[in-house]
């Protein structure tokens, strides 16, 4: 039984509209990238963002951006780790661009004024997280990598604020795509709690959208991603039949403080960093049982731990295991770790002196928007970058600190397409038509119970019971609430319903365990009938379809 999904969320017909050439959502590492570059080059560019500028998973990032800065390392190395960590179905081509593109990248990032901690000798220091077997991950304020990108970025689109060829709308969520001929996308439908005119639903044409939502973790009860990411990209795009692929993947990562049963909502990370640093993994015996898992012991890659996490809180029946950080000393661990050593501590925990108790939570979705290697969804007009995209780098498994880079390599390859097709007279104007009359949204009160369902059905481990289970949750909610009014909540709702029933339906038909797809009744991989990635469009009547693409064997993998 697959799920029907609408065409469109239900939503008041636009009072207002305005145009521009390319309109850019979300504004975290991925949009901001696509906006500042696409800006120098194109008349009129829109940034939308569902809050502020600054909200979104970017400026909660801490561990830091891998790219390989050091002479002894290269190019080839971080694109064997990341190999290793997809399992074995990242798209190759997309993992060489991203590592060979990437330092430039983050040297462009230095030169829009980010601040990388630096050594006594000046260069940028480098660090080391699960799965690199080198020094290449970047930060900055210690942990406090991403919250110094995104500063540099919005100063950097605060500085041009006045220039007539950016316009930017804080508090505008974008419920939903406008389609023209063959579903080319050439606008979208937004929701702005605004001033004057741009109050309200409206409409915002365009000849090009870049997609840079982020990520979906309020999927699932507990989650490491901030409150904004609610999948609604991804939700969008699946409405408006694009491609989605490898939607299964999802990460759960090993080391998140863990606040007490039933806490829910954004839980507060503890960086792989720390462990990167000489910290390492507990259980209530004291056992360090990460020795003798994988080679790379504590530093294996996420999945591996979380797998690892979950077999010993089962065996030794406990709801977390620790993370032993006190050896590191006072002194390191409250100049490398200050965020987060004040936020243990604000909640009781000193990483000094006591065993930090963790356990996995939603992480990353590696899964998305399938795109090619210059941000083109499926749909024309529309492209898609940074965790809503799926370009296939991350595969099975996303590699530490590879996800701002990501959004970066790939949000500048969109600008420089999009500037170059438009130079060429491509991506003219479209007019919308009508998607159809749906009347399905969701009530705002149905989260939790969507929260809930993910999480016990299709959580860090799941079986074809559990997830056979979920689904038929999701569907009493879907069944349930018609004629939810049209605001906000229910719209992020409802995108969370869609994305759920998608990712319970596609963890379903992968019957095996790969990366971040944990399956207790199928516990191996199974190349030889699962190696590739798993797509999956809605049709014309709402159903989904979804096919197999297997892919031809890694060098590494
Ligand atoms: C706690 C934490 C720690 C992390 N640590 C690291 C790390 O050390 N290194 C690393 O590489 N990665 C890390 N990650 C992952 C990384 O931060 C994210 O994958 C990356 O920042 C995603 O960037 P993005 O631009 O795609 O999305 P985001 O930064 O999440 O931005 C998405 C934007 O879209 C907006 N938006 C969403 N929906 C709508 C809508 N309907 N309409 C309009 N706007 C919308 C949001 O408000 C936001 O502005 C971490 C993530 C978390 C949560």
């Amino acid at each position: 039984m697959t799920p029907r999904i609408p065409a469109r969320l239900t939503a008041p017909e636009p009072g207002w509209a305005i145009s521009a050439d390319v309109i850019v959502i979300g504004s975290g590492i991925a949009g901001l990238t696509a906006a500042l570059r696409l800006r120098q080059r194109v008349d009129r560019v829109l940034l939308v963002t569902k809050t502020v500028l600054s909200e979104g998973s970017t400026q909660w990032a801490q561990g830091g951006i891998a790219a390989a800065l050091d002479p002894a390392d290269s190019a080839e190395e971080h694109l064997a780790d990341t190999l290793v960590a997809g399992a074995g179905v990242c798209d190759e081509v997309a993992v060489r661009i991203l590592v060979s593109e990437g330092p430039a990248r983050v040297r462009e990032l230095v030169t829009l004024g980010t601040q990388f901690d630096r050594g006594p000798d000046g260069e940028i220091s480098l660090t080391r997280e699960g799965g690199h077997g080198r020094d290449r991950i970047a930060h900055a304020g210690g942990d406090a990598t991403g919250k110094e990108i995104s500063r540099a970025l919005i100063a950097s689109l605060i500085a041009v604020k006045e220039d007539p060829g950016i316009q930017v709308v804080e508090h505008a969520l974008v419920v939903d795509f406008l389609q023209g001929k063959d579903s080319r996308v050439c606008g979208v439908t937004l929701h702005v709690i605004g001033e004057g005119q741009m109050d309200g639903v409206g409409a915002a044409h365009a000849r090009a959208v870049v997609l840079a939502t982020g990520g979906m973790g309020q999927v699932y009860s507990a989650t490491t991603n901030p409150s904004v990411a609610t999948g609604d990209g991804v939700a969008a795009a699946l409405r408006a039949g694009a491609v989605i692929a490898d939607l299964e993947f999802v990460q759960f990562h090993p080391t998140v403080l863990w606040l007490g049963e039933g806490a829910s909502g954004q839980q507060p990370l503890l960086s792989e960093a720390m462990r990167g640093e000489g910290a390492f993994l507990v259980d209530r015996d004291g056992l360090r049982f990460m020795t003798g898992v994988h080679p790379l012991a504590d530093l294996a890659p996420r999945d591996i731990v979380a797998k690892a996490i979950v077999a010993r809180m089962a065996v030794t029946d406990a709801d977390h295991v620790y993370l032993d950080a006190r050896h590191l000393g006072k002194e390191f661990l409250e100049n490398r770790f200050p965020s987060i050593v004040a936020r243990c501590r604000e909640l009781g925990f000193d990483p000094v002196s006591e065993l930090l108790p963790v356990a996995p939570a939603q992480h990353y979705a590696s899964g998305g928007v399938r795109t090619d290697v210059v941000g083109r969804s499926s749909l024309a007009g529309l492209y898609a970058c940074g965790e809503v995209s799926c370009t296939g780098v991350h595969g099975a498994n996303r590699l530490a600190s590879n996800s701002l880079l990501e959004g970066l390599v790939f949000a500048s390859r969109i600008a420089d397409d999009i500037i170059s097709r438009l130079s060429a007279g491509d991506l003219a104007p479209a007019e919308s038509f009508e998607r159809g009359d749906d009347t399905t949204l969701v009530a705002g009160s149905e989260r939790t119970a969507i929260q809930r369902a993910m999480t016990l059905g299709a959580g860090a481990v799941r079986c074809a019971d559990s997830l056979a289970q979920a689904e038929k949750n999701l569907q009493v909610i879907a069944d349930g609430t018609p004629g939810s009014t049209a605001d906000p909540d229910s719209w992020e709702t409802s995108n969370l319903l869609h994305v759920a029933q998608l990712l319970t339906a596609v963890a379903l038909v992968r019957e095996e365990s790969r990366g971040g797809h944990v399956r207790s009744d199928f516990s191996g991989r199974d190349d030889a009938h699962w190696l590739g990635n798993t797509h999956a469009v809605r049709v014309a009547d709402g159903s989904i379809t979804m096919s197999f693409h297997p892919i031809t064997r890694q060098k590494v993998s």
